[in-house]
């Protein structure tokens, strides 16, 4: 049995054998001629040859005009079955063959084919103007004439369009319409009469270059604005760094301006822009827009170190060569530049105390570049060692009442704390926000005068939470300080508020007497270094009395001070849950 099987096998493979010797002398004998051609092509000598099946690779020889010897040139595998000759000169005479090889030895060779080269002519730029395209080209000084090719508007083949003279450089073409794409090339005609491979269109679209007009700095990036093309669809944003050559489509959009937030800290790039219309992008200027992004200053802080200086200082900007240092004295709107400096600090020696500043810095690379403002800073000019208390203000906001106290407030140039209601923001939302611009301080006195100790703990905390989320709304902070409302607290209550609770040393009365004289009498009567100072913003009296009690504190010496900086003065470290009267 297995005797049997064995033979069987032998003489089916002998067969195979047999089979496949007598396929390979037949496809030979099939291909025993290696036909070369040659062609001028867009970028050189396209040469094509018939496929050998037994070849295994071909080698490209070739030889100059007026030499003898062939010289390899190229080699390709077995599938390849062409070669373009890239270092073939306009006006020179070559002439190739190719030898098949298989298994390391020539087994056929080409016939030999002689053919010059003529270079295609490229467009070096296309100008779109008002009623017309006009193409440049490069001067090709073996040229004798150059034919212009032109597709019409809807992109159909390439056509001759027009032939000019060797001096010939440029060419306009008034026979076009507006947002229609027109397709071009050039073929140059050498001295023989002999003409170019004709290259692929290039396309111009008939439609106005956007151009770029500005590009700023943000604290996003890079944002380029540009003027708006008539018709255009949408626009291209390409970006190259200033030391390559190749742009990179980087974004698309409708508007007239993007930002480029990929753009690296000091690095030069240079960005174009490109409308789009009906799918086909307008030409661009060549020129470009060069821009460079400069990181905003990082870390900028302040601190007050003595009765006369504040000392601010910011991390370094890699890249950047100078910082600008900006003051804004906090009665006034206006920005000053109070410093130019490579280094990353510097100490402001001209302020007062018991004022707020605040402070901004820029980085600069010379005088070129610039980044966006840095955070702002303030600084409380606050004498530690000097007498202090903090005025605080319930219930409110008020449109009417709050304004008036911060009229006087902002005259002085002193701060307060103001202890509001949620339920009273979103109607009185602009004396709230103008408090935290004038550096006074927000607590939190509940939505809706609640008192605490009826409320379970979830009611507890959607009372203090919703009143943060409605500050922090309208002014970007967020309460760090709690009053209960009538003072009234217990164990479960304070712990489910979660921060510090603040009463008072001094309370005016002037929500049972509604009277200024009382009010002030009060104040003057009680108050010492350390003094919490219990109001309430809802009452014209409570404004009124304002008006006289802040110059006379000041008069005898006190800071107007914020509860937190009073604490923080007197070296009182504010703890959660915990209740606060004064810090005497
Ligand atoms: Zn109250």
């Amino acid at each position: 049995m297995k005797k049997v099987l064995k033979s069987a096998l032998l003489m089916l493979t002998a067969g195979l054998l047999l089979f496949s010797l007598a396929f390979c002398a037949f496809a030979a004998k099939q291909d025993n001629t290696l036909h070369l051609e040659a062609k001028n092509a867009s970028k050189g000598i396209k040469l094509s040859w018939t496929e050998l099946e037994a070849a295994t690779s071909y080698r490209v020889f070739r030889k100059t005009d007026g030499s003898k010897k062939y010289r390899q040139i190229g080699k390709t595998d077995k599938t390849t079955l062409t070669f373009t000759d890239k270092k073939a000169d306009t006006e020179s005479t070559y002439t190739y063959i190719v030898k098949a090889y298989s298994s390391g030895s020539v087994y056929k060779k080409s016939n030999s084919v002689a053919t010059d080269f003529t270079k295609p002519t490229e467009i070096k730029k296309f100008t779109v103007n008002k009623k017309s395209i006009s193409l440049s080209w490069q001067k090709d000084p073996k040229a004798a004439a150059y034919e212009i090719y032109r597709t019409k508007p809807d992109g159909s083949k390439l056509s001759l369009y027009k032939t000019v003279k060797a001096g010939t450089l440029k060419l306009t073409d008034k026979d076009v319409s507006t947002s229609k794409k027109y397709g071009y090339a050039i073929r140059t005609v050498n001295k023989n009469g002999k003409k170019s491979a004709l290259p692929e269109a290039e396309y111009c679209l008939m439609m106005k270059v956007p151009k770029i007009t500005k590009a700023e700095n943000t604290t996003k990036g890079i944002r380029l604005t540009w003027k708006k093309t008539p018709l255009a669809e949408s626009y291209n944003i390409y970006r190259r760094s200033a030391d390559s050559d190749s742009f990179r489509k980087i974004l698309n959009t409708k508007k007239l301006s993007a930002t480029d937030t990929g753009a690296l800290n000091a690095k030069k790039y240079v960005y174009i822009v490109r409308a789009v219309y009906n799918g086909v992008q307008s030409q661009y200027d060549k020129e470009g827009f060069t821009a460079l992004h400069l990181s905003p200053v990082q870390d900028v802080t302040v601190e007050y170190v003595t009765k006369t200086s504040n000392h601010i200082s910011w991390s370094p900007n890699r890249g950047a060569t100078d910082y600008n240092v900006y003051r804004r004295a906090e009665n006034s709107t206006e920005w000053t530049r109070i410093k130019r400096t490579s280094k990353t600090s510097f100490t402001d020696k001209n302020v007062k105390r018991g004022k707020v500043y605040a402070y901004f810095v820029r980085a600069y690379i010379n005088t070129d570049y610039k980044s966006t403002a840095s955070k702002t800073v303030y600084s409380v000019t606050v004498d530690p060692k000097g007498k202090m208390v903090a005025l605080t203000y319930d219930d409110g906001p008020s449109n009417i009442i709050t304004s008036r106290i911060l009229d006087t407030l902002e005259k002085h140039d002193v701060k307060a704390t103001f202890f509001v209601l949620g339920s009273r923001i979103e109607n009185n939302s602009e004396p709230l926000k103008r408090a935290v611009s004038l550096g006074c301080e927000i607590g939190n006195h509940t939505y809706g005068h609640v008192n605490l100790p009826s409320l379970d703990k979830k009611e507890i905390e959607k009372e203090i939470s919703t009143t943060n989320s409605l500050v922090k709304k309208y002014t970007g902070t967020v309460p760090k300080l709690a009053r209960a409302p009538g003072g009234s607290t217990s164990e479960y209550s304070r712990k489910a508020v979660n921060m510090p609770f603040i009463y008072w040393s001094i309370d005016t009365r002037d929500w049972e007497t509604m009277d200024k004289k009382s009010i002030v009498a009060h104040v003057k009567n009680e108050t010492r270094d350390g003094s919490i100072i219990l109001m309430h913003d809802i009452y014209q009296a409570t404004a009124e009395a304002t008006e006289v009690i802040v110059p006379w504190l000041e008069k005898e010496g006190y800071q107007l001070v914020t509860v937190s900086e009073l604490m923080k003065y007197k070296g009182i470290e504010l703890q959660k849950g915990v209740t606060y009267y004064n810090a005497y």
